[in-house]
């Protein structure tokens, strides 16, 4: 990234004195930093702002200081000429109720590092190449001469790289992100209870639903690709929210051999939503695109109309056709 580019956001939030700060549903870890880090600074440089996000956040990230300040769309009641969507690669993925809080003529900055973002702000900062969005606004800020560096700025950050890496393990863990890192640290990011926290937490319903869909386990194509799935039943049974079906996407792809690892959702009776991972061979946010839906490389995803018979044959398919086995 260029200064140019970094002025452009200095530009935006110039003009801004009152935004809606937001990112996408089912807010993750760098969500939900990017956004409380945007809403920090820009608090310190005198602004009003407004967090919300379409979902309930994962209990999980509860000890993010500030973390209640995210509200809920229905608790939001006026619409906003600025808006910063956080880590959104496209304008539906805040959610439709958050969506309403935007004023027909809003100016949005849009920060993201999806390679599938579609630039759907007006002002628009993406860098494929950043491990996370939180580290592009480490970028930002440590270009910044007005920042003042403490323990909660670099805990958001520090949460945002963190949890978009895998914990340092994903193959976007260059030396520059663990430089980042290194230097949160020092601005006081309690790292090891960041960690703890937000990689190491489940709630007693997720261990429920990662029970279940294991039990669903399947392979194909000599054994690289292999899903589970959960059927509204299943979920119904468990009382689970979206945030207890997190990380039952990651168990599949450990498999050795395994180079594609898939978690199908039946969100209602005619729609699932799919989650990919991937470990070499298969770009997963080209499949998941050609299902209307995006990601990154690694890790992808979308939502697709039909029974969850019909929607594990169409992507098992699409995937098996990638590796050739079709
Ligand atoms: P997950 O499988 O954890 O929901 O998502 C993995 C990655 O794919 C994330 O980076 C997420 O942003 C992206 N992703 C998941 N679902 C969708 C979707 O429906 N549309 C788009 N554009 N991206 C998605
Ligand atoms: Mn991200």
């Amino acid at each position: 990234m260029k200064n140019q580019q970094w002025s452009m956001i200095d530009q935006f939030l110039d003009k801004a004195d009152s935004i809606l700060i937001t990112s996408h549903i089912d807010p993750d870890g760098d969500a939900l930093g990017s956004m409380l880090a945007m809403a920090y600074i820009c608090e310190q440089w005198g602004k009003r702002v407004v967090c919300v996000n379409e979902s309930s956040i994962p209990r999980r990230f509860s000890f993010l200081p500030g973390i209640d300040k995210i509200v809920r769309p229905h608790q939001v009641m006026e619409t906003f000429h600025y808006v910063i969507a956080v880590d959104a690669a496209d304008r539906s993925r805040v959610g439709e109720n958050v969506e309403r809080l935007f004023h027909p003529e809003a100016l949005i900055l849009n920060i993201d590092h999806h390679i599938t973002n579609d630039r759907f702000g007006s002002v628009n900062l993406i860098d494929p190449h950043a491990s996370s969005t939180a580290e592009i606004i480490y970028q930002w800020l440590a270009h910044s001469p007005n920042v003042r560096w403490d323990s909660r700025l670099s805990t958001f950050l520090y949460t945002g790289i963190l949890t978009d890496t895998g914990g340092f393990r994903y193959a976007n863990t260059s030396a520059n992100v663990l430089r980042y890192a290194a230097e949160l640290i020092e601005y006081g990011a309690p790292a090891h209870e960041i960690a703890d926290q937000a990689l190491e937490t489940v709630t007693f319903k997720q261990t429920l639903c990662m029970q279940r869909a294991l039990t669903t386990i399947e392979t194909s194509a000599n054994g690289q690709i292999a899903w589970l799935s959960l059927s509204q039943a299943d979920l119904q049974q468990i009382q689970a929210t979206d945030a207890d079906i997190e990380g039952i996407v990651n168990i599949p792809r450990k498999i050795i051999g395994v180079d594609v690892g898939i978690f199908f959702r039946e969100t209602s009776e005619h729609t699932v939503k799919v989650s990919f991972r991937s470990r070499q061979k298969v770009d997963v946010s080209k499949i998941a695109q050609a299902f209307g839906g995006g990601g990154h490389p690694r890790a992808a995803g979308c939502t697709i109309e039909g029974t969850l018979e019909d929607v594990k044959r169409q992507v098992l398919q699409r995937v098996e056709a990638e590796l050739g086995c079709a």
